[in-house]
């Protein structure tokens, strides 16, 4: 339930209503805006004690939230949530696009992925050091070595990084090399993850499962969020279906309907949506008329030697074509690339 305040509710006003909120049993998320400050209360049938914030003088009106996730949910907070990312602003008019290798594989491929793909427009670099492989024989990451090189473009070039985490143990070591963690799409319902990176003050960009309905997606990332980290960006990469022809299916059905439902932004990342190089520019340009705020791309100059998703990855010059593509349709839909 939220509970929006009296407008002009002084400071002792607010820590009241947390005080009773925390007494109950419930968390407490404040949401202070220009006019007046809204306060979530989070916590298990917390509607019951409706009667009790009604009788508090600060509280001017309560309102239930209908959706199992709270914070997330549209009904919550009724703009859209700018994630800050360095100079970059992930869920505003401009979008972000994030590049780079599948893998992190050697320094000098890194260094010459990303010189290419800032040329053609990108603003972050993605590259894994930590790889969730479907087979154990498949290779695994450079691990620490990986950051380390991730951490110097960043420095070199000034493209933020995001990478992705696997597991609790790796929170700490990551968020020391990364902009934006990645909890990728195996990791999607690891709650203990989750609740961990719920705790830090990094951005987290969270991949949707494979098998994973938009509610239980957003159930993820209300995990995160409850714990007090407010900037999740959800990203599409593809589902489960009965289709062989394509990797997964880019269910771009999400972003309009996570747009309606939550304040968060939303990526897309067609090149594990489609699996195959030459669908993922189109699938890129549809992601971007449908709403979506980034797109999550893998680029490589070599991609018949990639160590990891090679037939996916794009070339420097179809990556570049693209880009430059995108800006009319960014335009059609009042968005700038
Ligand atoms: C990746 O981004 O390289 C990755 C492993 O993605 P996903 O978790 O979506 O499969
Ligand atoms: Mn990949």
């Amino acid at each position: 339930m939220i509970l929006t305040l009296k407008p002009k509710s002084t400071k002792k006003d607010i820590d009241l209503v947390c005080k009773k909120i925390k007494e109950l049993g419930f968390k407490p998320h404040i949401s202070q805006g220009k006019e007046v400050t809204i306060i979530g209360v989070i916590g298990p049938h917390a509607i019951l004690k409706k009667d009790i914030f009604e009788s508090m003088d600060a509280v001017a009106f309560i309102t239930p939230i209908s959706k199992p996730y709270k914070l997330v949910s549209r009904e919550f907070k009724k703009n859209d949530t700018v994630v800050k990312v360095g100079n970059l602003q992930i869920g505003s008019r401009n979008i972000i696009v994030a590049a780079g290798p599948c893998s992190v594989e050697t320094e000098e491929l890194l260094v010459t992925t990303a010189k290419v793909i800032k040329n053609s427009g990108a603003k972050m670099i993605r590259g894994g050091a930590f790889k969730p492989r479907t087979s154990p024989y498949a290779f695994q990451g450079l691990g620490e070595k990986g950051l380390k090189y991730l951490y110097g473009i960043k420095k070199n070039l000034g493209l933020p990084v995001i990478t992705e985490v696997m597991n609790v143990s790796q929170v700490g070591l990551v968020s020391r090399y990364a902009d934006v963690i990645q909890i990728g799409a195996r990791n999607m319902q690891n709650f203990d993850l989750l609740k961990k990176v719920g705790k830090i003050r990094k951005p987290v960009l969270l991949k949707r499962g494979l098998s994973a309905t938009i509610e239980e997606f957003l159930m993820s990332a209300e995990y995160i969020l409850s714990e007090g980290n407010y900037d999740v960006i959800l990203c599409e990469r593809g589902i489960r279906t009965f289709e062989t022809a394509t990797r997964f299916t880019l269910d771009l059905n999400a972003v309009p309907a996570i747009k309606k439902l939550s304040h968060l932004p939303v990526f897309v990342d067609p090149s594990h949506g489609v699996g195959v190089r030459d669908y993922v520019p189109a699938m890129c340009k549809a992601a971007v008329a449908c709403g979506a705020d980034g797109l999550m791309v893998e680029v490589h100059p070599h991609p018949e030697k990639a160590f990891s998703d090679g037939p996916q990855s794009l070339l420097p010059q179809q990556f570049d074509k693209m880009m430059s593509e995108l800006k009319s349709v960014a335009k059609a839909v009042g968005r700038k690339i």
